[in-house]
């Protein structure tokens, strides 16, 4: 496995392998097509049967009592927030660290966005920094469970119950994980899930939002559905062409083809879950030895999804950037990747007025980071691949 003395592929060697392994890839076999097929050939395409079949299956996978079925994650966020009752003048409290749809939702609404730091061990987020955010118009708190470990839910639980605040988690990351023995998905007022194809399970585009509250499920609905209470079935079902839309919505449903794959993929779950929680711990005993890189730590009262694989550079033990070792992974044939410039960087933020600086954890975890390829189809070679050359790397780079 030492591989100190291997010219790296960025400066003419070999490369560790021939084609570039992302750092993401879904899986599809037979069944999902057969599932997909049979709801082709069904009389069905967009809302049918399919679509309340996949969200019992999905509550119940989570262990939550209500789950809707929307276009896409962000989508989810979008139908939580406004299920929240969120509008102009309001504030959310979001985790500086995540993808930029979190604090779009609230954009959305036109509720503004006060960016919190994160935990420096876990990367998710600081509740005694989102604490020192809130004021008397914020609403709300969306934290966003960071790789697949779920955020300290209870004690952020505990700051919106003092302060009359409704907690949204972000599990797009976090499908199975498990926080105090307890799946995401009931723990917060509402979980909003991604089934993009880079997440744990895919429904080509699709989300969900699951509670335990009837009146969010059923405003969720509602929203989803230009804000039309009754759907098309009910309105069979009572004989009438009367619908009344109550307030503006969207059409963010998910059809029944996307549902009959996400029924198929959801058995699946498990077993992926499994392989990814193996891949990260053969990935955490290779890299032991590389003092010049950290590991993702998992807390010992939850268990990851291990959506991401997120390695952390020192810097100080390293004679380049992590510029250069990105590139250097690249040339070897590993998709490393970068989860996520911090939200508050980008342009569109940065004019409402957020300033770089003002989080160091997250800012400082940013200039150090690389996802390296973690998806369960990954062979026990690419796996092999993804450990060569980062100890290839990383060696050579070591001061
Ligand atoms: C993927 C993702 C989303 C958005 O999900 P889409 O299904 O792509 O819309 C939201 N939040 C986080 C943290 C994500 O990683």
């Amino acid at each position: 496995m030492r591989a100190i003395s291997e010219r790296l592929a960025i400066d003419g060697g070999t490369p560790v392998r021939q084609k570039l392994l992302p750092y993401a890839r879904h899986s599809v076999d037979d069944d999902d097509v057969a599932a997909v097929s049979a709801a082709l050939r069904s009389g069905w395409l967009t809302t049918g049967p399919k679509v309340g079949e996949f969200e019992e299956a999905f509550a119940s996978f989570v262990g939550a009592r209500h789950a809707v079925a929307v276009a896409n994650g962000t989508a989810a966020l979008h139908c939580a927030v406004a299920a929240a009752g969120i509008g102009p003048g309001d504030e959310v409290v979001v985790p500086a660290l995540t993808f930029v749809a979190t604090a779009n939702a609230a954009r959305y609404l036109g509720a503004t966005v006060r960016f919190a730091d994160v935990r420096p061990d876990t990367l998710t987020l600081d509740v005694s920094s989102a604490e020192r955010l809130i004021t008397p118009r914020t609403k709300a708190i969306i934290t966003v469970d960071y790789a697949g470990q779920s955020s300290d839910l209870e004690e952020l639980l505990a700051v919106c119950q003092e302060r009359g605040l409704l907690l949204i988690e972000d599990a797009a990351h976090a499908l199975g994980a498990r926080y105090r023995r307890r799946k995401v998905g009931s723990i917060a007022h509402m979980t909003t899930f991604s089934l993009h194809p880079a997440k744990v399970m895919t429904t080509g585009e699709g989300g969900a939002v699951t509670t335990e509250e009837a009146a969010f499920s059923a405003r969720v609905r509602t929203f989803r559905n230009h804000g039309i209470a009754a759907d098309h079935g009910e309105r069979e079902k009572n004989v009438t062409w009367r619908y009344d839309m109550s307030e503006l919505g969207y059409n963010y449903r998910l059809s029944d083809i996307q549902c009959a794959l996400g029924l198929s993929q959801l058995r699946k779950v498990p077993a992926w879950l499994a392989a990814r929680r193996e891949i990260a711990a053969r990935y955490a005993a290779a890299f032991q030895e590389l003092h010049a890189l950290r590991v993702p730590s998992v807390l010992d009262d939850r268990e990851s999804a291990w959506h991401l694989y997120v390695i952390r550079l020192r810097l100080e033990d390293l004679r380049v950037g992590r510029e250069q070792v990105f590139r250097a992974l690249r040339a070897e044939n590993i998709g490393a990747n970068v989860h996520y410039i911090p939200v508050p960087w980008h342009e569109y933020y940065r004019r409402l007025g957020h300033h770089r600086g003002e989080w160091l954890v997250a800012e400082d975890a940013y200039e150090r980071m690389l996802t390296l390829p973690l998806f369960p189809a990954m062979s026990d070679e690419d796996v092999r691949d993804v450990i060569r050359a980062v100890t290839k790397v990383i060696s050579h780079y070591a001061r």
